[in-house]
């Protein structure tokens, strides 16, 4: 162990304030020392505790990825072995190391039926970018240079790159980068709360998103458009399940215009929504998945694109043709990662994670459902296996939302935080969201739900 010695809270927020650029961090108030500074020491099951030995439930596992929950030494132990043994060496032309065999074996195992390889990277945004560059190169093999556009939801989310921040629907991952970039369109989100005509049912509505999808397809003329991305359950942009029917309805239009599905389960692979796969859960039948978060359960960096053996088969042809792939990333399939992930998918196995999910899933959200689900500033109560959210209204006959000034979402999360649970504030509209590790209890998910109810009354007497 190298002999540095140990800094003071003090030094600690200041070298911070000095010196860390923060993702998604608001940077002046934080360089001024306004935001809060919370440094996370350590983290054991569903807990985590900061430096100043405060712990609070991890009510969104991190960032919905720690699904093992923490303390896992099975995992740390699997990555500390790998470094002693091999910690890398890449995989261009053909080399591998032992654990990336067996995760790309494990995967496959576990994904939908017609799926035949995975292509690992590190983020889930990069492994939307790979299935952007693998759908265009496709459409050139086939001899269909015009077949390039790409059709995402409003408020779907895809990752912060160029391509992958283009696909987002969110306008705060767009405003100021001169995103979103050609050649990418966004269609309705499957968003039944919010829809605007308030007398259809939730197939109605379904098949109302998939009129428009239809509708978008012809103007732009379907030989234009080569593929539609889009979240089996609407993450980031307000962990929205989809409405009845939705996905049959969006897979016919697309099977009949020759578009390939891409199931973005950075989210939902390997059992949040109680399903092994979000895209088994609800009947998609996509070319291509994106997988990262529960792939390792973030205890390393690790994310997949699994193709399906149609798709692959097409790969083949190219590089018959062309000659070999020019795509990969120096850190894909790192064996430090795919080692954790071989022992984090033997962990969701070995505790049976995937049922858990589904089982303690419902009762969570049925008790959230009945706990806040009658307050007069809840407008919805949502949720799908361990995902759910809560939004809140001014009013709710009218569904109208709160002033963003007043950052009611923000609010209503920071004082969950005093009540020792973490939830997320989404970044659009006042939701609070939740994505517990998939080792919940029943006892966790009571103590959950109590201090939302707290949380929320404290908030709504301010307003
Ligand atoms: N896709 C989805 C559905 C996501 O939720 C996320 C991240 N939250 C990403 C892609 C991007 O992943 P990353 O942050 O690892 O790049």
């Amino acid at each position: 162990m190298s002999e540095q010695p140990t800094l003071s809270h003090n030094e600690l927020h200041a070298w911070d304030r000095d010196h860390f650029f923060h993702p998604s961090t608001h940077m002046a108030q934080h360089a001024r020392g306004d935001t809060p500074n919370r440094i996370i020491a350590g983290g054991e099951g569903v807990y985590i505790t900061d430096i100043d030995g405060k712990r609070s439930l991890d009510a969104f596992a991190g960032l919905y990825c720690v699904n093992v929950g923490y303390g896992r030494t099975k995992i740390s132990d699997a990555i500390a072995h790998q470094a002693s043994q091999l910690p890398y060496y890449h995989a261009y032309v053909g080399h591998a190391s032992e654990p990336s065999i067996r995760l790309a074996k494990m995967v496959i195992d576990r994904a939908p039926e017609h799926m035949s390889r995975v292509f690992f990277g590190l983020s889930g945004s990069d492994a939307n970018e790979t299935n952007i560059k693998l759908v265009w190169y496709i459409n050139n093999v086939l001899g269909r240079p015009e077949k390039k556009k790409i059709i995402s939801r409003w408020r779907g989310y895809h990752g912060s790159g160029v391509m992958t921040g283009s696909l987002t629907g969110l306008a705060a991952f767009h405003n100021l980068f001169d995103l979103p970039r050609a050649p990418v369109l966004h269609t309705e989100a499957p968003y039944f709360y919010r829809r605007e005509d308030r007398s259809l049912t939730e197939e109605q509505f379904s098949q109302f998103c998939a009129d428009k999808l239809e509708e978008m397809i012809l103007a732009e003329g379907p030989e234009t458009i080569a593929a539609f991305i889009g979240e089996p359950v609407l993450g980031t942009g307000g962990i929205v399940p989809p409405p009845a029917g939705y996905w049959p309805k969006i897979q016919a239009i697309l099977d009949k215009y020759d578009i390939i599905l891409i199931a973005d389960e950075v989210v939902t692979a390997f059992g949040r929504l109680g399903s092994m796969f979000g895209s088994d859960h609800y009947g998609m039948k996509p070319d291509l998945i994106t997988i990262a978060k529960g792939l390792t359960s973030a205890y390393a960096p690790l994310s997949g694109v699994i193709v399906s053996e149609k798709l692959w088969r097409i790969l083949e042809q190219g590089s018959d043709t062309f000659g070999p792939i020019g795509h990969g990333w120096t850190y894909s399939s790192h064996p430090l990662c795919t080692a954790a992930g071989v022992a984090n998918l033997e962990v969701v196995d070995e505790l049976d994670l995937v049922n858990n999910a589904r089982e303690v899933g419902a009762y969570f959200c049925q008790s959230l459902a009945d706990a806040v689900g009658g307050h007069r500033n809840v407008g919805d109560v949502r949720g799908e296996g361990l995902l759910a959210s809560v939004e809140f209204v001014r009013d709710r006959d009218d569904r109208v939302f709160f002033d963003a000034s007043e950052k009611v979402g923000p609010r209503i999360s920071a004082a969950l935080l005093g009540q020792g649970v973490i939830g997320r504030a989404m970044p659009q509209g006042d939701i609070l969201g939740f994505a517990p590790p998939l080792c919940l209890t029943r006892e966790e998910a009571d103590i959950v739900v109590a201090a939302t109810v707290k949380a929320i009354d404290e908030v709504a007497a301010t307003l």
